[in-house]
């Protein structure tokens, strides 16, 4: 089996391990060889031939920051890059296909932006060597698969790529002006007026960049992008910040960008769009931040569920320990069931903005799920029930206790994660410390983590508290399609386990859809009045909200995971005829 030995540098502490701890307990060093010694930046440098694959290293490093793979022997080729030695490994890459938009799906840390970089040419791949890659190599890397076609394209100067980058955030920081100075400056095709109508971008053109929203910043992102000459588009996470109406409208949009000239190619966490709007998938496997596989490309119905059964038959490769189930939920029977709170006639004005909720009840054991477009009042009615924020006129009838998650998390904290999660590290280190993952950010301060660290944190922190109702605002912003998956099981568990009852507020169909035993679904006009509707039943309130978006869903016979109807199949219609527009 070839083997692999990669440190991660940012985690390498030396001074924390008492001294390169690692070098010192090695058995070949002690042997008087040289397999683990010191880099020139005062870390660790091990030679791979050399080792012989005893782990001590990785089982005593404290920091987690060695990690030794064994790697079955179809990957016995040389990776397609490789971040120097004992760098993180990528082997093969997606490949865009003319006429097809091809997704990509895997968790982060797996290299997906080592491969965008690799087709936008701000990265040329090594070959695992210490020197670029020539273009014949990599037609020869990648002979007799779709990959060498398209690098012989690349070669011939025959392809041009856009790419609409995945921290969207980062440009109110490089650009400053409004969304109309922006977007002009860029339009090669002279098509800015037809795009910024197509993606609802007309009411922010005159506004400043550093003004708008993330949803809004996604499609000026989005819009920058096609508004390039290019025959690759490349769309890294095209559905961060927006609701649920605008990720299906992306989606059709992205999806009309393919044609015969034209290839797209798709990151994507959330598994419904991602479903919706590709016609093929690579599957990313590995270990994040060590290595990451490309698989080759499957139809995406099954490589989702590929995926979702974490085993690779082609590859004969199981690289999930266990499958991640799509059980089916009964509808909740409400006899029997005891209220946990209820609320009348509930009214909140914040500025322009009008919230009702006419009347509703919570039952105890009952997860609820909150959908509804961005700006319609959720997380307004989110914190009235927490009782963060007081309602101007109407009642909510019992006190009781809630575990309240923001949409926006604090992380101005220069303290360490374990002391904000005290006593629950060792409480709750089954139910939520060790598949939330947390163990290794438990030394790291606040202020320093990711966007995906901090959401998994708080999330542990929100679970760990006593609680009647653990209500969590968009749990599933910022991470990956993984730990959305874990997440969704993790919170339904300790539902299950404590007896207690959950709301969330998601735009992950897929996730809301796990979880929820009934629904609230929003209605109004966004940034105007909103207005709380429920809860339903899953089947009931799920119809009501996808009639305002004009399709209908079915599930996946196979993995019984919800799928949206390609519209106007016989399915689509026929539901629509039946007005039965979800499966539960
Ligand atoms: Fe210490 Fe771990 Fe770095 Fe080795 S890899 S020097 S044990 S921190
Ligand atoms: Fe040394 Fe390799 Fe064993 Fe680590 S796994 S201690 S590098 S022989």
């Amino acid at each position: 089996m070839p083997r692999i030995a990669v440190v991660e540098k940012e985690k390498c502490n030396p001074m924390g391990c008492g001294g390169h701890l690692c070098i010192r307990l090695c058995p070949v060093n002690r042997t008087g060889k040289d397999c683990i010694t010191e880099d020139v930046d005062n870390k660790v440098r091990i030679a791979e031939k050399l080792c012989t694959g005893c782990a001590i290293c990785t089982n005593r490093c404290p920091f987690d920051a060695i990690s030794i793979i064994n790697l079955p022997d179809e990957l016995a080729k040389q990776p397609i890059h490789r971040y120097g030695p004992n760098g993180f490994h990528l082997y093969n890459l997606p490949t865009p296909v003319f006429g097809k938009v091809i997704g990509v799906l895997g968790r982060n840390g797996i290299g997906k932006s080592t491969a965008i970089k690799i087709f936008a040419g701000m990265l040329k791949p090594n070959l695992g060597k210490d020197k670029d890659a020539s273009f014949d190599e990599l037609i020869d890397y990648f002979k007799g698969s779709e990959a060498q076609g398209f690098f012989e394209k690349i070669k011939e100067g025959k392809i041009r790529v856009s790419y609409k980058p995945q921290q969207v955030d980062a440009i109110p920081k490089m650009y400053n002006g409004n969304v109309r100075g922006l977007l002009s400056k860029i339009d090669e095709k002279g098509k800015m007026n037809e795009i910024v109508s197509i993606l609802d971008l007309q009411n922010v053109l005159n506004t400043d960049i550093s003004d708008i929203s993330g949803g809004e910043l996604q499609r000026v992102a989005i819009a920058a992008a096609v508004l390039k000459k290019a025959n690759v588009y490349i769309f890294d996470e095209p559905s961060s910040y927006l609701d649920i109406k605008q990720r299906i409208k992306v989606s059709k949009f992205i999806k009309s960008l393919a044609d015969e000239n034209t290839a797209v190619l798709v990151v994507e966490h959330d598994l419904i769009i991602l479903d919706y709007m590709t016609d093929m998938i690579h599957i990313m496997f590995g270990k994040p931040g060590v290595y990451g596989v490309v698989s080759l490309p499957k139809v995406t119905r099954n490589g989702i569920n590929i995926y979702m059964d974490g085993y690779m038959r082609d590859m004969n490769m199981r690289f999930r320990g266990y499958s991640l189930k799509f059980e089916p939920r009964p509808p909740v029977s409400k006899e029997g069931l005891l209220s946990l709170t209820s609320w009348e006639n509930i009214n909140k004005k914040l500025d322009n903005f009008h919230l009702k909720a006419n009347q509703g009840m919570i039952h105890k054991k009952t997860s609820v799920g909150i959908l509804g477009e961005n700006g319609i009042g959720k997380t307004t009615f989110a914190k009235i029930l927490a009782g963060v924020l007081k309602q101007d006129s109407g009642e909510i009838s019992e006190k009781i206790k809630v575990s309240y998650k923001p949409q926006y998390l604090d992380s101005s904290s220069e303290d360490v994660v374990a002391s904000l999660l005290g006593d629950a590290v060792k409480k709750y280190e089954n139910q939520l410390i060790k598949p939330l993952d947390i163990d290794s950010l438990l030394l790291r301060p606040i202020n320093e983590l990711s966007g995906g660290e901090l959401q998994r944190v708080s999330i542990c922190y929100c679970l760990a508290k006593e609680a009647d109702l653990f209500l969590l605002d968009e749990p599933s912003a910022y991470l990956d399609v993984e730990q959305r998956l874990i997440v969704s099981k993790v919170i339904n568990d300790v539902a299950e386990q404590r007896g207690c009852s959950v709301l969330v507020v998601d735009h992950d169909l897929m996730f809301v859809d796990y979880l929820s035993d009934e629904l609230i679904v929003f209605e109004g006009v966004p940034a105007k009045n909103g207005e709380a509707k429920g809860p339903f039943e899953m089947e009931h309130g799920m119809n009501l909200f996808l009639t305002d978006l004009d399709i209908t869903m079915r599930r996946d016979k196979d993995s019984n995971r919800p799928r949206i109807n390609k519209p106007g199949s016989r399915m689509d219609r026929e539901q629509k005829e039946a007005k039965h527009l979800y499966y539960s």
